[in-house]
């Protein structure tokens, strides 16, 4: 199953939940919830059955919130679908000029195969770990603009782009 943030303030914090009420409130299964205990989610011990406190809830999916937002390291693109920093699947990048010295790197998400991206500067390409296929901006520019209708007139030469675009 993917992973994916709760709501850090869903539950009432005055309240306390069983386990399977807690499974029915983020709309979860209950092993979800053993592993969220298992991962530190504060229960009642005493008490049968297990109990948990919503503040402790809202804790828990904060803290994991927080705990996900960390920056993409160097071999990374960060996932708008997983919502979490990822490796290039199969180390496959590409590098799209967007500008003379940045550019995106475009890889496939391991895990959900979406096309993830990241801003790039031209000068840090050395030091992304993966061999990088980079693709010639001017191809690229000319199958954007030609892809978006042509709102700008500055946009409407497209008999010539070359022209237009070296600078
Ligand atoms: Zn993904």
């Amino acid at each position: 199953m993917r992973k994916r943030h709760q709501n850090p303030r869903l539950a009432k914090i005055h309240r306390s939940y069983t386990v399977d009420e807690v499974a029915d409130l983020y709309r979860v299964a209950k092993n979800t919830v053993r592993h969220w205990i298992k991962q530190g989610l504060p229960t009642c011990d005493s008490k049968r059955p297990m109990l948990v406190l919503g503040n402790e809830l809202n804790n828990f999916h904060e803290k994991r919130r927080i705990k996900n937002k960390r920056p993409c390291l160097l071999d990374e693109i960060y996932c708008v679908r997983c919502r979490t920093p990822k490796k290039p699947a199969a180390g496959m990048v590409e590098y799209q000029a967007i500008t003379p010295t940045s550019g995106n790197l475009v890889a496939i998400c391991p895990d959900c195969e979406t096309l993830i991206y990241r801003c790039i500067s031209k000068i840090n390409i050395p030091r992304i770990p993966y061999p990088i296929h980079i693709l010639l901006p001017q191809p690229h520019l000319h199958i954007v603009e030609s892809l978006k209708p042509s709102v700008n007139s500055d946009f409407r030469t497209e008999a010539k782009p070359h022209v237009k675009i070296q600078s």
